[in-house]
C-alpha cells in the first residue's frame, strides 16, 4: 500500500470511509460480519486511514468503527471522525458529542477530528459555539491529533474558513467529474496555497464515475483492459501532489480488494491517461439528457445564469436516476446549491439572447425553465 507523508504523518493514500457499509437485507442495520471482514482486510494489506463521523449510518458508524478497529493494535490506524455541527445548539454540546464520540469509538483519542460540512449556517453554529477553541484545547490535552474540517460549499467561503483558523487538514469533494462543475480544482488550490493537505472525498463520486456510461467504459477499457472504472477516479484524484488521502466509501470486499490494488503501487496518471479521462468524460456528457459539451460560448448570460452548469447539474441528476441511485434528488440539491446566487436556472428572463450562440441547438431558455421547476418540485416534497 502507497503510503504519503505531507504534515500529518505517514498515511495510506487510500482511506476507508465508513458511510457506505454493507447492511443487512432491506435495512439501515449495519452488517458487521461484512462489514468487519472488509476492515480487517484493509488494515492486512496497509490501509491505515479510516474515516467516520457521528451522522453517519444513523449514528451507527461510530460504533462500528470502535468494534471493528478495537480488534487491532490502536498504533496501527488513524481514527478520524466529524463533530456534526448541524447537532449543536449549545457550548456544552460540544463536550458531551465529544465524550459519546470516544465511547461509541472505544478509544480515548482521535488521530484526526474534523468539523463536520461547514457551510455558511454551520459556520455561524461553529462560532457561537465556540466549536474550534474548545476543540483545540482537547487537541492541547492530546485528544485529537489533527484538526481540520470537511467543506461542500463555495470556493469563496473556502476562503474566509481557511483565513479564520488555523487547519491542519481539510477534507474536499474532489473528483474529475467537479473538478470544474463543483470547483473542486479552484478549492484544491486554494488549500495548496495555503500548504493545507487534503483529503479527498467522493473520488467516485458516489459510485458515479465507476459506472459512467456505456461509451465511457468502452474508452477506459480499450486503455486498460485491466483497470476498473474507479480505478481511474481515484488514480486522478491520488495524482495531485497535495492529496494525503483518498477516501473511498466502500460497501463490498470487491471494492476494497480493487482500490487496494490500484493503490499497491500507485502510479500517477501520465499525460495520455489524463487524454483518457477527458474522452470518457465527454462521452459521458453526450450521453446524458441535455447535450451540453461546456464549450461555454453560450456565455455570459447578461442576468449571471451559470448556463453550462446548470446543465450538468440537471444532466447529473438524470444519469443518477437511470443508474438509480438512491440520492439522485439531494445530489441534485447539493449541487444546485452551490452555484452561486444569482447563477442559478431561476434567474433566467428568457432573453433567448444565449440561444442562436449555442452550436448545439440546445433550446436554453426552455431548460433553464425546467431545471428551475425541477428545483421547486424537489424543495416541497421535501417540505
Ligand atoms: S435566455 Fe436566460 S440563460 Fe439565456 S441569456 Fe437570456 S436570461 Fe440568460
Ligand atoms: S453553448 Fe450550448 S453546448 Fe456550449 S455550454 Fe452553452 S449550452 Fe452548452
Amino acid at each position: 500500500m502507497e503510503k504519503r507523508t505531507l504534515k500529518n504523518g505517514e498515511l495510506s493514500l487510500l482511506g476507508f470511509g465508513l458511510m457506505r457499509l454493507p447492511c443487512r437485507e432491506g435495512s439501515q442495520e449495519i452488517d458487521s460480519e461484512a462489514a468487519g471482514e472488509m476492515v480487517d482486510y484493509a488494515i492486512a494489506q496497509g490501509v491505515n486511514y479510516f474515516d467516520t463521523a457521528y451522522m453517519y449510518h444513523e449514528g451507527k458508524s461510530e460504533s462500528f468503527a470502535g468494534e471493528a478497529l478495537s480488534r487491532h493494535e490502536r498504533s496501527s490506524y488513524k481514527l478520524a471522525t466529524k463533530m456534526p455541527l448541524v447537532a449543536l445548539k449549545t457550548h456544552s454540546d460540544v463536550e458531551r458529542i465529544f465524550n459519546e464520540q470516544l465511547k461509541k469509538c472505544k478509544t480515548d483519542y482521535f488521530d484526526f477530528y474534523l468539523l463536520h460540512n461547514i457551510n455558511e449556517d454551520h459556520l455561524r453554529i461553529a462560532e457561537s459555539c465556540g466549536v474550534y477553541e474548545q476543540l483545540k484545547k482537547k487537541q492541547e490535552q492530546g485528544l485529537i491529533g489533527h484538526l481540520g474540517f470537511s467543506f461542500h460549499d463555495r470556493p469563496e467561503l473556502l476562503r474566509k474558513v481557511v483565513e479564520k483558523y488555523d487547519w491542519e487538514f481539510a477534507q474536499i469533494q474532489l473528483n474529475y467529474l467537479d473538478w470544474e462543475l463543483q470547483n473542486a480544482g479552484e478549492q484544491y488550490e486554494i488549500l495548496a496555497d495555503k500548504g493545507i493537505p487534503v483529503n479527498v472525498m467522493e473520488p467516485v463520486r458516489g459510485g458515479t464515475l465507476a459506472k459512467l456510461c456505456d461509451e465511457s467504459i468502452r474508452i477506459f477499457r480499450e486503455a486498460d483492459p485491466n483497470a476498473s472504472a474507479a480505478s481511474w477516479a481515484l488514480r486522478y484524484a491520488a495524482s495531485l501532489p497535495d492529496v494525503q488521502v483518498v477516501l473511498s466509501g466502500m460497501s463490498v470486499l470487491d471494492q476494497v480488494k480493487d482500490n487496494v490494488r490500484t493503490m499497491s503501487p500507485f502510479t500517477p496518471l501520465t499525460g495520455a491517461e489524463y487524454s483518457v479521462i477527458e474522452k470518457a468524460l465527454a462521452a459521458y456528457r453526450r450521453a446524458a439528457s441535455v447535450p451540453c459539451t461546456s464549450c461555454r460560448y453560450c456565455m455570459d448570460c447578461p442576468s449571471g445564469v451559470e448556463i453550462p452548469k446548470n446543465l450538468a447539474v440537471y444532466n447529473n441528476y438524470q444519469i443518477a436516476l437511470a443508474n438509480k441511485h438512491p440520492m439522485a434528488p439531494f445530489l441534485f440539491e447539493m449541487e444546485y446549491h452551490i452555484l452561486q446566487e444569482g447563477q442559478h436556472a431561476s434567474s433566467c428572463v428568457s432573453c433567448a439572447q444565449c440561444k442562436s450562440r449555442c452550436p448545439q441547438h440546445i433550446d436554453i431558455p426552455r431548460w433553464m425553465g425546467e431545471i428551475s421547476k425541477l428545483h421547486e418540485n424537489l424543495r416541497s416534497a421535501h417540505r
